[in-house]
């Protein structure tokens, strides 16, 4: 063992025994700080499927957790508390699912560039973070899909949670635009929509319209969670 392991492991079992590592979703003492997730929860909290809900431009809208199921937490943690503690939990859902869902490979293999919902500039300096990017971009990357920042939110828009799918349409028209020059980055191009939860789908097909009318050849969208 080198000193650099040795110290290592001291600083785990101090860490441990001051801060005992627990389970974001159960609060369960979990054993191995670096899994994140109690054993339990971690298998039950994939759910990944293609979500019903038509929308015209996008040709499948896929979600890798339930929001109920203990992502509610995560996520709200990472959005409201500007905390990114959770973060290593999300990235270890990440990994399971390209181990375990060959489906999301499958929707992974017919994308040519990935785009994160933008945030308005105004709440990301506020937050620090687009937290779709920090969920997502290192994971794409590392499955060689480009990320890329090709549109932007023209306008501060309300929380949608507690608004019904008329409402919501109302309240993102004309949201969002392309960045100069993003055009050439989406002509022709399959791309894939990246947000952290997906209820109606209303902000993806909000998205997918602009990246359409710049000449995306196809549209997917892929979220964290949906609450539905
Ligand atoms: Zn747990």
């Amino acid at each position: 063992m080198t000193i650099k392991k040795i110290c290592n492991y001291i600083y785990g079992m101090v860490l441990d025994f001051f801060y005992p590592p627990h389970c974001p979703i159960c609060e369960k003492y979990i054993e191995n700080r670096s899994e994140f997730l109690c054993i339990e929860c971690s298998a039950k909290i994939l759910a990944v499927e293609p979500l019903k809900i038509p929308k015209p431009l996008l040709k499948e809208i896929w979600r890798l957790t339930r929001y109920k199921e203990g992502t509610r937490e995560i996520l709200h943690d990472l959005k409201f508390n500007n905390s990114t503690k959770y973060l290593p939990a999300i990235k270890k859902i990440l990994d399971k699912v390209i181990m375990s869902k060959p489906e999301i490979l499958q929707l992974l293999k017919k994308i040519d560039v990935a785009v994160a919902v933008p945030l308005h500039t105004d709440r990301e300096k506020e937050r620090g973070y687009n937290q779709v990017e920090l969920i997502f971009n290192e994971w794409l990357t590392n499955q060689n899909i480009a990320v890329e920042k090709l549109l932007l939110r023209t306008r501060a828009t309300n929380h949608l949670y507690d608004k019904n799918a008329d409402e919501r349409k109302k309240e993102l028209a004309g949201a969002f635009a392309t960045v100069e020059g993003a055009e050439v980055k989406i002509k022709g191009k399959r791309i894939l929509i990246l947000d952290d939860i997906v209820t109606t789908g209303a902000t993806m097909s909000e998205c997918a319209e602009i990246l359409k009318s710049s000449g995306a050849s196809e549209i997917y969208g892929l979220a964290l969670a949906s609450d539905n």
